[in-house]
This record gives structure tokens, C-alpha cells and sequence, in this order.
């Protein structure tokens, strides 16, 4: 196991993430938009892979993978696309600019009717799609890894894919996310679930935080050591918002007994993993 090379790829990552990427041609700019269960993200890249602006919004629009609100959905896109289209007018001196190609990503196994609902509500904010994939192989085409493992742990669900030269071999998906800890949060200090949510995220409570939230943790680790059985993994990589919660990666680690690595920003791996992919 070659650690220097995951360094040096994580803090490759972390470099992209940057907004620092210059607009040469608006025409070749392209957005990856990630529609989740608790946010939906556009990144906006240049044709040179980087990020050029980044825009995203809490939202709850889908249950499980599954479109529920598709106006609701629309609306959410559209706003941040011109967000986002205002910003790039800001950059270039434009006084009016429109994105439109983009590539989304579903869930994996998720069945056609709902790729199609995914697919609807990008198409009609005025985008075109030019790739569709799923989310373990859009966090793959950032993180680049041939062997391991990659947990994404977003708002509803803990997924796990298993990769064996750089192909995926191996998914599963649990009903146990970031919305699970803000309800236990919730619970525990008698406050409404917004409330929670906001709480969670507040870095400087953090330890306190994972204090509250270590045994929902853990049982994600569990969950993830399940499924591994019979699989050789040696390293695991974090995606997902709720990952960005400090010693995440340690608890994992110590629940699977696998090296779990985590870049500085977990949440946008997927959404940028899409944008590459356009
Ligand atoms: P899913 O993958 O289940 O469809 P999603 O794509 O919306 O959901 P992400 O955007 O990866 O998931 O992550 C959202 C979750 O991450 C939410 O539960 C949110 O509260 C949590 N989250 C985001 N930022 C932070 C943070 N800084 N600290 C703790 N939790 C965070």
C-alpha cells in the first residue's frame, strides 16, 4: 500500500476543490448537478477540470434517491444555476451568460423511472445532459482509486463500493445518514430538528457533537465491516457531507480495522466526481 500516493491524490483533490479555475471560454464550461437527499450541488468546472464556482442549497426534494418533489426540485436547480450563471457574469464582465451541458448521477441500482425523474428535473432548468452515471463511480473519477473501498454517508443513507481495479464490484446502500445524527441531536438537547441540523454543523460545538452522535458512528463502521466480509479491501476513502464531522475517519477505522483516509472536504467529492464526468 502505496501511502504517499493516496496523500498526494487526496491533497490533489482538496487542490481542485479550490475555486481556482480560470474562465478562457464560457462555452466549455460545464456543471455536475448532484441532486441528494439533504442537499442539492451544482460545481461548475472548466475544461480544464477545475472548479471555477461551486453553489448549493439544504433541500428536502427527494426521499431515498427518489425525486418527491419535482417542483420543488426544479425550482432548487434553477435558482442555483443562475446563481451560478450570475457569478461567471461577474467573473468574465458578461452581462448575461447560461450554463448548458451538464452530467448527473444517480444512486446505484437505482431503477430507470427514477434516473428519468433525476434526468427531468436538470432538463427543464434549460441543461443538457451529457452523462449520466452512477454516485460510486462519480466520487471514483475524483478519488481515482484501482483497489478499496469508498464510503459515502450523505443526509439519508450509508453507501459502501467496493472497487477492484478501479471497477466497482460491490455496492450497498443503508437507510442510516447524517439526518439519523441531527435527529438524535435533536433528541438529545429537546430542540427542533432545523435547529439540529444547524447545530451539527456548527464547527465549534463539533466535539461536542461527536460526543452526542459516536455510537450512530459506529454502527455506520459496523455496518460498513458487515458488508466488507469476503472482500479484500485494505483501504477505505470518505465521501459525503456527514464525513466532514472531526474524527469520523478514526472511528471508522476503528469499527472496520481498515485505513480509512478522509479529504479536508468530504461533502463535495460526489458533486465534483459528477462534474468531471460531463
Ligand atoms: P444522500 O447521499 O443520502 O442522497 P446528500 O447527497 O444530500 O444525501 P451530502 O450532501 O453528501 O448528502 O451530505 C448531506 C449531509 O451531510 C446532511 O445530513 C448534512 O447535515 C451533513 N453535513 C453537511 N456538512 C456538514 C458538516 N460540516 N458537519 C456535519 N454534517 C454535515
Amino acid at each position: 500500500f502505496d501511502c504517499e500516493k493516496v496523500k498526494r491524490r487526496i491533497e490533489a483533490v482538496e487542490k481542485s476543490l479550490e475555486e481556482v479555475g480560470e474562465i478562457t471560454d464560457p462555452s466549455k464550461l460545464v456543471v455536475g448537478v448532484d441532486l441528494g437527499t439533504a442537499y442539492i450541488v451544482l460545481v461548475v468546472l472548466n475544461e480544464n477540470g477545475q472548479a471555477v464556482a461551486t453553489e448549493m442549497q439544504f433541500a428536502q426534494v427527494l426521499k431515498d434517491g427518489l425525486v418527491v418533489d419535482f417542483m420543488g426540485a426544479q425550482r432548487i436547480v434553477r435558482q442555483l444555476k443562475e446563481k451560478l450563471e450570475q457569478r461567471i457574469c461577474e467573473k468574465t464582465g458578461r452581462t448575461s451568460f447560461e450554463l448548458q451541458y451538464a452530467a448527473i448521477a444517480m444512486p446505484s441500482n437505482t431503477a430507470e423511472a427514477e434516473c428519468k425523474a433525476h434526468k427531468y428535473v436538470v432538463e427543464a432548468c434549460g441543461l443538457e445532459i451529457i452523462n449520466m452515471l452512477d454516485e460510486p463511480t462519480a466520487a471514483n473519477r475524483v478519488l481515482e482509486i484501482q483497489n478499496g473501498g469508498v464510503i459515502d454517508i450523505g443526509g439519508g443513507t450509508t453507501g459502501l463500493s467496493i472497487f477492484k481495479d478501479g471497477k466497482v464490484i460491490y455496492t450497498m446502500d443503508e437507510p442510516t445518514g447524517g439526518t439519523h445524527l441531527s435527529l438524535v441531536l435533536a433528541g438529545n438537547f429537546r430542540i427542533p430538528f432545523d435547529e439540529a441540523e444547524t447545530l451539527k454543523k456548527d464547527s465549534s460545538r463539533h466535539r461536542e457533537i461527536v460526543g452526542i452522535v459516536r455510537p450512530v458512528i459506529e454502527k455506520m463502521g459496523t455496518l460498513v465491516k458487515n458488508h466488507l466480509v469476503g472482500h479484500e479491501v485494505h483501504n477505505l476513502y470518505l465521501a459525503g457531507g456527514t464525513c466532514c464531522l472531526p474524527d469520523f475517519e478514526n472511528i471508522i477505522e476503528k469499527q472496520t480495522g481498515v485505513a480509512t483516509h478522509k479529504p479536508v472536504n468530504p461533502f463535495l467529492i460526489t458533486p465534483l466526481g459528477i462534474a468531471i464526468s460531463a
